[in-house]
């Protein structure tokens, strides 16, 4: 099934697909291990610095040996993009998904890029996610308030969606309606369901993405979802699990140098994590 395929299934039957980070080869394994044994299809994605890390191809070989190896479909998508080649490396490498953030850019010159990105990328088969108001935040443990962070930016108005849906021709639309990137110490975050809601009925026709997936309160992601949201994108739970557990793993067993041994615990801290998302979204036996 394709992409888009999936995002359909999802939107009809009132659950959502977990796009989850990749930055490293152990935290794919924990990811794809945890949807194996959930049933789960998944999206694994890459931001601009794991991309460069990784490689683009890599992730994609990567995501189809596993696809194959544990018998689960897995999507490959890139993650916040913000420039037309960055779209195009990740073309060429056989993403399914492809996301470009022109949030920080003038409307204008983000809608002319996007276009470009949607002709590209449609011409493959490939699902296209455009941003328009900046998600805030970024992929890491912050100490404060959640709300407050949101509050930095603006939430998405309903009729410019509409408008920007209509003038870029994308597939997925990444709205932000009190979400952040990040987990943040306040445990603060709130989603402004309403502003949802309104999305839903100027767009009914476009999939819509929930970014910082992270600390949000678990009813209100599936809150969100029973409103309409297909694909939400989780990143810095899962650092924070991997890190958290190597510090522990490191103090407690300074004698282990082989890694493929010291980072077992690392990847059942990020499948626990994977898995448990997993069953929030409703993905779950969706295989
Ligand atoms: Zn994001």
């Amino acid at each position: 099934m394709t992409a888009k395929e999936w995002l359909e299934k999802a939107k009809n039957e009132k659950w959502a697909i977990g796009a989850f980070n990749v930055g490293n080869l152990e935290t794919l394994k924990a990811i794809v291990q945890a949807a194996a044994n959930k049933k789960s299809p998944i999206i694994i994605e890459s931001s601009s610095g794991e991309t460069e890390w990784m490689g683009a191809d890599n992730i994609v070989s990567l995501a189809r040996n596993f696809s194959q190896d544990f018998g689960i479909p897995i999507l490959v998508n890139l993650d916040h993009a913000e420039n037309l080649e960055e779209c195009e490396i990740g073309i060429l490498a056989g993403y399914d998904l492809i996301h470009f953030d022109g949030s920080k850019l003038p409307l204008d010159l983000n809608l002319a890029i996007l276009k470009q990105v949607v002709e590209k990328a449609h011409a493959k088969g490939l699902t296209v996610e455009g941003e328009m108001d900046h998600i805030q935040g970024s992929s890491e443990v912050h100490e404060g308030s959640a709300e407050e962070e949101a509050s930095k930016g603006k939430f998405t108005n309903p009729e410019a969606a509409k408008k920007f849906v209509e003038n870029s021709g994308i597939d997925i639309f990444a709205s932000f309606f009190g979400n952040v990137h990040g987990v943040f110490s306040g445990r603060d975050e709130n989603l402004d369901i309403d502003i949802l809601d309104q999305i839903v009925a100027q767009i009914p026709l476009t999939y819509l993405s929930l970014h910082g997936g992270s600390g949000i309160p678990d009813d209100q992601v599936q809150q969100a979802i029973q409103r309409g949201v297909v694909k939400v994108n989780v990143n810095t739970e899962i650092r924070q699990a991997f890190k958290d557990s190597l510090e522990k793993v490191l103090a407690e067993h300074p004698e282990e140098y082989a890694m493929y041994k010291i980072e077992k615990p690392l990847l059942e801290a990020v499948q626990k994590i994977v898995e448990h998302k997993i069953e929030v979204f409703g993905s779950s036996g969706k295989v």
